[in-house]
């Protein structure tokens, strides 16, 4: 049986992935600072599920973390770096601790976790780790400084990794979501009319994209069905990235 580790998986897009790994049979291992939160989580997803109350931003317990994950479970096949937080702020009212809280999750705990997970697929000589990154890294919007870079920062990473990794056997790529229907859309779009109006203007298929979607992508990376494929950034937006 194959095992995953998808951090946030407690939610959103994280949770969708993680539905529909136990779906496909895969062990997977949620991780998550809210304890409740992922409890509720494994309980919804049955017993293929397991959960890790664990802050992805404490790096120096990441290396231990991991190895308790390879002795109960034997290997690690999948990492889906999904963890991610936002701040929706004016670049010059952007304080430098903000600006670093947002890296260090969304980028440093990425380099971290996935070098840790990466010693441990090297003996198996197979692999597959999926990011995370947005169409923030696409294209310029306002307001998220320090997202944006964190980011952008996720799909220079996917292809530095995947040319040291790849002929080791460990395949790396990268999901672009679009404008997806989640706690943190909500919270970024909500008494935002303007850029509600904006989004949905430049999206050929006129609707924001369900967690169910990016899920389906996230399966196909983890999959045998990409089995050549390597260093990609996959935009799942609804033609977001390529609308008028
Ligand atoms: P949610 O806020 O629903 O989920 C984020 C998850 O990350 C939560 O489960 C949260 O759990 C976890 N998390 C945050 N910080 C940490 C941490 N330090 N350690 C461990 N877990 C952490 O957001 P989404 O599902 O919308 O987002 C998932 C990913 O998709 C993010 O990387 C986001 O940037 C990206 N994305 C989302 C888009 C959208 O439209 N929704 C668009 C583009 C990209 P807890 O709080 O319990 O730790």
């Amino acid at each position: 049986m194959k095992t995953a580790i998808i951090t946030g998986g407690a939610s959103g897009i994280g949770f969708a992935i993680a539905q529909k790994f136990v779906q496909q049979g895969i062990q997977s291992i949620l991780i998550g600072r809210d304890e409740k939160k992922l409890k509720e989580a494994c309980c919804t997803l049955g017993e293929l599920a397991g959960c890790i109350q664990g802050d992805v931003t404490r790096l120096e317990e990441l290396p231990s973390l991991v190895s308790d994950i390879k002795n109960k479970y034997g290997k690690i096949d999948i990492l889906v770096n999904n963890a991610g937080i936002h701040l929706k702020k004016p670049f010059l009212e952007v304080t430098d601790e903000e600006y670093q809280r947002i890296i260090l999750t969304n980028q440093v705990a990425v380099f971290s976790l996935t070098r840790e997970v990466s010693r441990m697929m090297i003996p198996e000589k197979k692999g597959s780790i999926i990011n995370i990154s947005s169409m923030a890294s696409q294209y310029g919007i306002p307001l998220v400084i320090a997202y944006t870079a964190s980011k952008s920062a996720i799909e220079g990473m996917t292809r530095a990794m995947a040319v040291e990794l790849s002929p080791l056997g460990i395949r790396v790529n990268c999901i672009a979501p679009g404008f997806i229907k989640t706690d943190m859309s909500s919270k970024a779009l909500s008494n935002d009319p303007e850029r509600k109006k904006k989004i949905y203007s430049r999206t050929p298929i006129g609707r924001l994209g369900t967690a169910e979607e990016v899920a389906d992508a996230a399966w196909f990376f983890a999959s045998d069905s990409s089995s050549y494929i390597t260093g990609v950034v996959l935009p799942v937006d609804g033609g977001n990235s390529i609308g008028f």
